[in-house]
């Protein structure tokens, strides 16, 4: 019996030696290959903000995989249009892309809920419902039939309501305006009035100055500086109740992504979630100073956007909103599940945010 005993141990022990044996050289094999990733973007190569995201995103992603997955990192026109992102990341010419989703509500309108609702949620509650309240997993279903998945990859805050080449009194002076507004602000401005012309990031600045577009938005103080849109038009108006945020998005080529081990899909994930909050803290950061900058050295002519512009606007989104939900059965399903987490957020942030903004800015809570 002793020496029965003893002949199994063996066994089993040359089993289990045998057995870590194959498991570690499978991890050097893991551990030898590599990935080499094209990552395509909506913006110029670099561009402050919105285009850092994508740059930190690739150099996380080097660290953390120790060169086992790197990217490289194209701006809008590069490899690809701004506005052809979506399609080249479907198609597998590049594996990760950095864009809005509202771009692509050509292909499928209800991608819009996630980029930016006209009066909907700012960017601390639209990342509470993607990330809590099933917005991402909806958005990832949406996503299913073009092969690709998403994560969300940044977050502007409030933009500002664009640029004018000439004073806005009242709804009827925007009547005949050509201006560059994406997504369902554009919709509810052409309701106003307004001729909406789309381009990428870009083209803003050469269009607006060569008075082929009278208006623009485009992000908000960080970015517009950038772009040198003051120089192109005197009038700066606040707030931009048509982008409460715009929600920035990471599209990965869902082949490509199930390729990777799943080390590397954790590091990914985990790198697009720092960016996600990385962009935003930038903009917090740098908005403060180039509003400064643009009303105090260049002379911007810093407005509110009038009563009747604001109420009007209110009404003609609540009625673009209905619209799209009535786009498609997942229309409905996405425009019903941000609805009810606006309710409930809102509900409490009257009384949180709302309240605490209004106690710290009392001159200024007229304007809530
Ligand atoms: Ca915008």
């Amino acid at each position: 019996m002793k020496l029965r005993s003893l002949a199994v141990a063996v066994a089993m022990s040359g089993a289990v030696s045998g057995l870590m044996l194959v498991s570690s050289v499978d991890n050097t094999a893991q551990a030898q290959e590599t990935f080499e990733w094209k990552m395509v973007t909506s913006w110029p190569k670099n561009f402050p903000g919105v285009g850092q995201g994508p740059e930190r995103l690739a150099k996380i992603v080097d660290e953390m995989s120790d060169g086992r997955l790197t990217i490289e990192v194209f701006g809008a026109g590069q490899l690809v249009p701004g506005f052809e992102v979506f399609d080249a990341v479907s198609e597998g010419t590049a594996e990760l892309g950095h864009s809005a989703s509202y771009y692509w509500k050509g292909k499928a309108p209800a991608a819009q809920f996630f980029a930016a609702v006209p009066f909907g949620m700012n960017a601390q509650e639209m990342n509470a419902w993607l990330h809590y309240g099933g917005g991402l997993e909806l958005w990832n279903e949406l996503y299913d039939d073009f092969g690709v998945d998403v994560l969300v990859a940044g977050a502007s805050g409030v933009q500002m309501g664009g640029w004018y080449n000439k004073e806005i009194n009242s709804v009827d002076d925007l009547d005949g305006l050509k201006m560059r507004m994406p997504g369902l602000g554009g919709e509810v401005m052409e309701r106003m009035g307004v001729a909406i012309v789309n381009m990428p990031g870009g083209e803003i600045f050469t269009s607006l100055q060569s008075g082929a577009i009278d208006a623009t938005e485009w992000i908000g103080p960080y970015n517009d500086l950038a772009f040198g849109l003051h120089q192109a038009a005197d009038y700066y108006y606040y707030p931009g109740w048509h982008e409460p945020t715009v929600m920035f998005e990471a599209i990965i080529n869902e082949e490509a992504m199930a390729a990777l081990p799943a080390d590397l899909q954790a590091i990914l994930r985990t790198a697009v979630r720092d960016i996600n909050a990385d962009v935003l803290d930038e903009y917090t950061a740098r908005n403060n100073d180039a509003l400064e900058t643009l009303v105090n050295e260049h002379g911007v002519e810093l407005r509110r956007l009038p009563d009747d512009v604001l109420a009007r606007a209110k009404e003609h989104s609540a009625e673009v909103v209905a619209e799209l939900a009535e786009d498609s059965e997942m229309a409905g399903k996405i425009h019903d599940s941000y609805r009810a987490f606006q309710e409930k957020v809102v509900n409490y942030h009257t009384i949180s945010e709302q309240a605490y903004y209004n106690a710290r800015n009392p001159d200024e809570s007229t304007d809530n």
